[in-house]
C-alpha cells in the first residue's frame, strides 16, 4: 500500500471519510510552498532560542525550584536574560507572578505611566480585557481613576493607519503608544514588524520621548523579525500563548528598554525591590522548555491555520488570511455566515481534543460580551490558546477564530474533523 492509503485507513477509523480526506489531500498539494517557508522560519527561530540558551549558560541548576522572596534566584534571572537575548531587548521581566497577557500589559502600563499622562492607541480599540484596565469601560482601579487618559485613533476603511488623525492626537501629555499587532477578536489585519516601524517612526518624529509598547500576543516566532528591532521600546505577551510553547503553565513577559522593564518590575513587586524578588516556585523548567519548543509549536499552529484556510476557501467560505498571504499571527478566521456551521466547526475541534473530547461545546453567555460565545478547547493548560482551539461570537457574520495546535498532526486531524462535521450536516458541497 502507498503511504497515502495507509493514512486514509487510519483516518477512517477515527471518523474521517474518504471525501474529507481527499479534500484535505487536495489542500496539502496547494500549500507546500507555505509549509516550506514555515519550516525555514522555525529553523531560524530555533537557532535563535538555542543560541540564547547557550550564551547565558543555562544549566540544570537553573531548574531548581525556589520559594519565599527568591533572592538570588539564578534560574529566574537567567531565563530573563535568555528572553532579552531572544527578543533583542536590553532587559526582560518573565514571571509566573504575571498571570496572563492582560496582567503583563497592565503591569507595563501602571509601571510606566503617571497621573496626567496619556495613552494613545493608533490602531483602534485594544483587546477587550483592556477596556477596564484603561477605563474605556469604567472600573475600580482603572488607569482613568489615576488621571491617566486615553485616546484612540481608528484605522482607515482600508485597514491602514490614519496618519492625519494620529498626528493630531499626539500632545504634550502623550506618554505611551500602544500598538496591538494581532487582530485579537476583530476582523482587521495583523501588523507586520515593518508596519510597526513605519508607525513608530512617524510617532517618534512628532514626539521623541513617547514609549512605543507593542502588544505582541500571538505574534512571537511567526516570522523571524522582532518588534524591538523595528522601533518598539517594549514588547509584551502571554506565556500561555506562543512563547510558552504549550508547556508554561502560567506567565507573562515584558522585554525591551531597561528603564521601562524596571518600572514594570517596580509595579509588579514593589518600588525598590523590582526584579530582585519573586521566587520561581516549581514552574521555571517548563518556562525554559516551553520557550525552547516554541518555534516548532508555533510552526505547527501556523500549518494548521494554513491548512484550514486552504480547505475552507476551497469550500467557498471567506477566510482571512488566505493560505498564500503573509502571516504575522497564528489566528485564522473563517466566516460561515450561519450559526449552525459555526457550531459544527467548533464541535469538530472539541472532538479532536486530547482532553474533554467527549464534551459538546454550546453557545453561552459570557461576562463582558454582547452576544453569546461558543468556545472549543480541550487543553492541558486551562485557557491556553496556543493549544488547538476555536471560538466565535454568535452574531453576524458568524466568523470562527481558529488558533493553535501543539503538533501539526493534531491540528490537521482537528481540521479534518471540522470538515467531516460540516459534510455530515450537508453544509459543504464539494
Ligand atoms: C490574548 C491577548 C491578550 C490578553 O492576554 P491574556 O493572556 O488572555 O490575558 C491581549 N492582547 C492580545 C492581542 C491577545 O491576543
Amino acid at each position: 500500500m502507498y503511504m497515502n492509503d495507509i493514512n486514509k485507513e487510519f483516518y477512517k477509523k477515527l471518523g474521517i471519510s474518504d471525501k474529507a480526506y481527499d479534500i484535505g489531500q487536495r489542500a496539502l498539494e496547494r500549500i507546500k510552498d507555505q509549509f516550506a517557508l514555515i519550516d525555514a522560519n522555525a529553523e531560524i527561530n530555533q537557532m535563535k532560542v538555542l543560541s540564547a540558551f547557550q550564551k547565558h549558560r543555562v544549566s540544570e541548576s537553573c531548574f531548581m525550584p525556589t520559594s519565599g522572596y527568591g533572592y538570588g534566584d539564578v534560574g529566574r534571572d537567567i531565563l530573563e536574560e535568555v528572553y532579552a537575548t531572544c527578543f533583542h531587548g536590553e532587559s526582560a521581566l518573565v514571571r509566573p507572578q504575571m498571570i496572563s497577557g492582560t496582567h503583563a500589559i497592565t503591569t507595563a502600563f501602571f509601571g510606566n505611566l503617571r497621573p496626567g499622562d496619556e495613552i494613545l492607541s493608533p490602531v483602534g480599540k485594544p483587546y477587550d480585557t483592556l477596556d477596564k484596565v484603561i477605563g474605556i469601560v469604567p472600573a475600580s482601579g482603572s488607569l482613568a481613576e489615576f488621571d491617566i487618559t486615553y485616546k484612540q485613533v481608528d484605522l482607515l476603511e482600508d485597514g491602514s493607519f490614519d496618519y492625519e488623525k494620529i498626528k493630531n492626537a499626539i500632545t504634550e501629555k502623550t506618554r505611551l503608544v500602544t500598538i496591538q499587532r494581532s487582530k485579537g477578536y476583530v476582523t482587521r489585519k495583523t501588523f507586520s514588524c515593518e508596519e510597526v516601524r513605519e508607525l513608530a517612526r512617524f510617532i517618534k518624529d512628532i514626539k521623541s520621548d513617547v514609549i512605543i509598547m507593542v502588544d505582541n500576543c500571538y505574534c512571537e516566532f511567526v516570522g523571524v523579525e522582532e518588534p524591538l528591532d523595528y522601533g518598539a521600546d517594549i514588547i509584551v505577551g502571554s506565556l500561555i500563548k506562543n512563547p510558552g510553547g504549550g508547556l508554561s503553565p502560567i506567565g507573562g513577559y515584558i522585554v525591551g528598554k531597561e528603564e521601562y522593564v524596571e518600572n514594570a518590575a517596580y509595579r509588579l513587586s514593589s518600588p525598590g525591590l523590582g526584579k530582585e524578588v519573586g521566587s520561581s516556585l516549581g514552574v521555571i523548567k517548563s518556562m525554559y522548555q516551553g520557550l525552547f519548543m516554541a518555534p516548532t509549536v508555533v510552526a505547527s499552529a501556523l500549518k494548521g491555520a494554513i491548512f484550514a484556510s486552504a480547505i475552507y476557501e476551497d469550500e467557498g467560505f471567506k477566510v482571512a488570511p488566505k493560505f498564500d498571504e503573509p502571516r504575522y499571527d497564528i489566528i485564522q478566521t473563517i466566516t460561515f455566515g450561519e450559526p449552525a456551521a459555526v457550531c459544527r466547526f467548533c464541535e469538530g475541534i472539541q472532538a479532536a481534543a486530547p482532553i474533554d473530547s467527549f464534551v459538546r461545546p454550546e453557545p453561552s453567555d459570557m461576562p463582558g460580551y454582547i452576544s453569546q460565545v461558543i468556545m472549543a478547547a480541550g487543553t492541558f493548560v486551562s485557557g491556553a490558546s496556543i493549544e488547538l482551539s476555536a471560538d466565535a461570537p454568535m452574531r453576524e457574520p458568524y466568523t470562527v477564530f481558529y488558533q493553535g495546535g501543539l503538533t501539526w498532526a493534531h491540528a490537521k486531524f482537528g481540521i479534518l474533523l471540522t470538515l467531516q462535521k460540516l459534510i455530515d450536516a450537508s453544509m459543504v458541497d464539494t
